[in-house]
């Protein structure tokens, strides 16, 4: 027996995987028709599609587990995996701790014992996926403190 290793972007471009990506919008999954917020709910639908067409998990943006946005729970102890490394310092064995910038729009992930993250294939992987989940929610229109002042809004 052999192990396979699939890597569907080596030696190729891009090819438009997407095909749907110009149709009109989508509706959500079921199991996401409640969420408020309904571009993540579109995302985490789509994500969901990809993955069983073997997207890895791993390079999602979205969380199926908690239904966020992957910046918003990355810090949650489900998001450490120790077998791959994701969050995950292998010198002290210890979980890394996550630092969201929401203005920067940028994630950092430090070792509370070495003070470092390696910078592995999975922690390059984590911050990339959490860059692309902050630059998607962000992108929504919502206001987040500090980014602009809402509007006054008259209070009847
Ligand atoms: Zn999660
Ligand atoms: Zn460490």
């Amino acid at each position: 027996m052999g192990v396979q290793v699939n890597n569907p972007r080596i030696g190729s471009e891009d090819p438009p995987m997407s095909a749907t990506k110009n149709q009109r919008e989508q509706a959500p999954l079921a199991r996401y028709a409640d969420l408020k917020d309904r571009r993540l709910a579109i995302t985490l639908s789509r994500e969901d599609l990809e993955e069983e067409k073997d997207r890895d998990p791993l390079d999602r943006i979205t969380c199926r587990t908690h239904r966020r946005w992957l910046h918003q729970c990355v810090s949650s102890p489900l998001h450490v995996i120790v077998v791959t490394g994701h969050r995950w310092c292998r010198s002290c064995s210890l979980a890394l701790s996550v630092a969201v910038d929401e203005l920067a729009g940028d994630v950092t992930f430090s070792c509370p014992g070495c003070g470092r993250a390696a910078p592995t294939r999975a922690t390059r992987q984590l911050i990339r996926a959490c860059r692309a989940s902050l630059a998607a929610a962000h992108d929504d229109g919502l206001v987040y403190p500090g980014l602009s002042t809402p509007e006054q809004r008259a209070v009847s």
